[in-house]
């Protein structure tokens, strides 16, 4: 997409100012210095895996949500939106394969009492029995503990990663239940309501955001793997006989709105097939988009081709007809799944690692951040170019009363204006809308572009109409 600017095209940024690509330990400090991504529970000595979004982080996560829900809910006909509660009936899980199945091996060291995930140590070699769920040694590797060096358990764990909680008051008669370890499971648990209360014809699809819970093992890639994220999931249901097309189809959409949308750089992209191994026993196909994170290329988003299993196994545990009478066809089918899934905290880590810039300009290092506009959490900044001047500051603030509704706009005149530039195009403001004397003469107002700093002079009046294309979602 080209970037455009009220007055052509932006100036792309040269990259040979550019330092090198950003480090996670970079990202990380980052993220908390400037109020996006906070350790939780931070002063009681945190709880790992598990972070909270700051005043910026929020509104960044929200926008890149509120974009995935717009593009892929709400402008298309053939998708219904879901919100499906974290608890749901035990039995689900059963059905859904996770209770036996969803593990991870796991070895102990004998003398840190670590938990090590073997499949992640050197030599070793595991498979996971697909219809059991249950994880085979091929080959022991390394048996010393990569914390301390002491000796590992010879016997690989299988440890289930759903977090158990309980349902009722009453102590022996509270029922087991399970936070959602995937959530898209309440998809195929309301299929049969969004049918039954919209008439869809099919294809449809159900596209949902969800929290997510996993005792996951091996943690430490910041917000790349966490025991609490958040999951975007479209389940398409698609007569058998369309799931290929389907699936090429969705694969598509979703590696267009990545390069499109999110604006993430396709050299930074690419397509992984899964392995039969890995792939899961009843999946046709499976293919991931993966980004290119510090540590190598690993996921951003799963395409899974998931035949009728879901449909058969919820309809089975729970004695209920989950097939579909496709009139166009004149047959009774169960649909073929074609899912999508990803999350948005995978899609803000590479959004800050695509964005984050740190360059020298005269000897001076500027860091700042080239979100695309419309997913800044700060849309503009106002900046009375002098603090002290009361005229400069009431039109300053009068602008800043106006503009608040339609964008979110941040007043700021603590500093020099070359300051206050720098702190705006850290966290990501596009655009840095100043009020000098010529303001109080001629009613303009010069608004800067963060990427190339350019300037240019702007009637008051014309502000609104001027931003707010680059500022709304595509
Ligand atoms: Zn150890």
């Amino acid at each position: 997409m080209t970037k455009l600017w009220p007055f052509g095209i932006l100036p792309l940024v040269s990259e040979q100012n550019l330092l090198s690509k950003p480090c996670l330990a970079t990202i990380t400090s980052f993220c908390k210095r400037k109020g996006f991504v906070y350790p939780s529970s931070e002063i009681y000595g945190g709880l790992s895996g598990i972070y909270d979004y700051g005043p910026l982080g929020v509104e960044l996560l929200n926008n890149i949500k509120r974009m995935w829900w717009k593009n892929m809910v709400r402008e298309r006909e053939d998708i219904y939106g879901l919100d499906g509660s974290i608890l749901m009936h035990p039995k689900a899980w059963e059905a859904s394969g996770h209770v036996a199945g969803f593990t991870d091996p796991l070895v102990d060291c004998k003398d840190c009492k670590s938990r090590v995930r073997p499949d992640k140590l050197p030599g070793w070699r595991l498979k996971k029995d697909n219809q059991s769920g249950k994880w085979q040694v091929l080959e022991i590797g390394e048996t010393k503990c990569p914390i301390c060096g002491g000796e590992l358990t010879p016997e690989v764990r299988q440890f289930n990663v759903l977090m158990e909680t309980s349902l009722g008051v009453i102590e022996g008669e509270k029922m087991k239940a399970y936070l959602k370890g995937e959530s898209c499971q309440n998809i195929y648990l309301d299929y049969k309501n969004v049918i039954d209360s919209h008439s869809p014809s099919l294809p449809f699809g159900i596209g949902q955001i969800g929290k997510t819970f996993r005792n996951e093992i091996t943690l430490g890639k910041f917000l790349f793997k966490t025991r609490e994220f958040e999951q975007w999931d479209i389940e398409y249901f698609v007569n058998p006989s369309e799931a290929d097309t389907a699936y090429k189809k969705w694969k598509e959409i979703r590696w267009n709105w990545f390069v499109n949308n999110v604006q993430l750089s396709e050299k930074n992209l690419q397509w992984r097939q899964h392995t039969e191994d890995e792939r899961i026993f009843y999946a046709t196909d499976a293919w991931d988009i993966d980004y290119k994170y510090p540590w190598g290329w690993d996921e951003l988003e799963g395409l899974h081709h998931r035949g009728n299993y879901d449909l058969t196994q919820h309809g089975k545990f729970s004695n209920t007809d989950l097939g579909f009478y496709d009139q166009e066809k004149d047959e009774k089918i169960t649909p073929f799944i074609i899912e999508a899934s990803g999350g948005p905290n995978r899609c803000f880590l590479a959004i800050m690692l695509e964005n984050y810039h740190e360059e020298e300009i005269k000897g001076r290092q500027r860091i700042y951040l080239s979100l695309p506009p419309y997913l800044a959490p700060v849309q503009a900044a106002i900046l009375p170019l002098v603090r002290k001047d009361e005229k400069l500051v009431e039109t300053a603030r009068k602008i800043y009363d106006e503009l608040k509704g339609r964008f979110v706009v941040q007043y700021d005149e603590q500093g020099t204006v070359g300051r206050r530039y720098r702190r705006q195009d850290e966290i990501g403001t596009p655009f840095c809308i100043t009020i000098d004397s010529q303001t109080l003469e001629n009613e303009t107002v010069t608004v800067r572009e963060r990427d190339s700093m350019e300037q240019e002079r702007v009637k008051v009046g014309e502000i609104e109409g001027k931003l707010s294309p680059l500022l709304s979602l595509p």
